[in-house]
């Protein structure tokens, strides 16, 4: 989640009921059919753990994870990929916007956990900016929606500073909201997050490339955790 974005997306709101601003190509190369590189962003790091209100894994572990396993996938798959982060460390975002603003025809794939003050609300929201990243966005959403217990919280755009400053297509996926029991449990177990980055990554290859092309792992690993695969998730402490 991205607690400071929350202003930003409320600004862009009253920005587009004016006039002044809406998701627009004006400063972005449409790369999303030519995509070579693909730049995964794992957000949060460092002193920056991300969601706050969680049953699950810190958001920043869990997102590091995802972000890995995807990074491997689309190597398996022949894309040249960049990671703004790969261990646990803190990168400013306008320091992740310029990593994938430095990447030749690439694209940008940032991925969150969600949390919410109603433990009841789960599901994937995938979020783009400009109209270039729309058809990526969907697709992925649509990969992420075949998953067992999915939840569908729709494609949307924002004015996430990761999505609003990049020259290349660029999308943001939060997969899942760790605020909400059933998703945390299913974000703790490995073998899920390996079945996230899959989803993900057979998404980007197939909007690159066309339906078919994804060489998915022999078999999809069991959705349920394992016991010995679940991380104990009591409530996180609340200040
Ligand atoms: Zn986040």
């Amino acid at each position: 989640m991205l607690f400071r974005f929350r202003a930003l997306v409320a600004l862009t709101s009253l920005a587009t009921i004016g006039g002044c601003s809406s998701p627009g190509t004006a400063n972005v190369r449409n790369t999303s059919r030519t995509f070579t590189t693909v730049v995964v962003d794992a957000g949060h790091g460092g002193r920056d753990g991300g969601a706050t209100r969680r049953y699950g894994p810190p958001e920043k572990v869990a997102t590091l994870d995802v972000a890995l396993r995807l990074n491997r996938k689309l190597r398996e798959s022949q894309f040249r990929t960049v990671m703004t982060r790969s261990s646990d460390v803190f990168i400013p975002l306008d320091e992740r916007v310029a990593i994938g603003n430095h990447q030749k025809n690439s694209i940008f794939v940032s991925v969150h956990f969600n949390d919410s003050g109603r433990r009841g609300v789960r599901g994937f929201e995938t979020y783009y900016s400009t109209p270039y990243a729309r058809s990526l966005a969907e697709r992925i959403q649509r990969k992420l929606l075949t998953m067992n217990g999915s939840a569908n919280r729709g494609v949307r755009t924002a004015g996430f500073r990761v999505l609003r400053n990049a020259v290349h297509p660029s999308v943001l996926i939060e997969c899942g909201f760790l605020s909400n029991r059933g998703d945390a449990n299913r974000v703790a177990s490995s073998s899920y997050r390996e079945i996230l980055a899959d989803k993900i990554s057979e998404a980007i290859v197939e909007e690159r490339y066309g339906p078919g092309v994804y060489n998915a792992p022999p078999r999809a690993p069991d959705v349920t955790p394992a016991p010995e695969d679940t991380v104990p998730s009591p409530p996180a402490a609340t200040p």
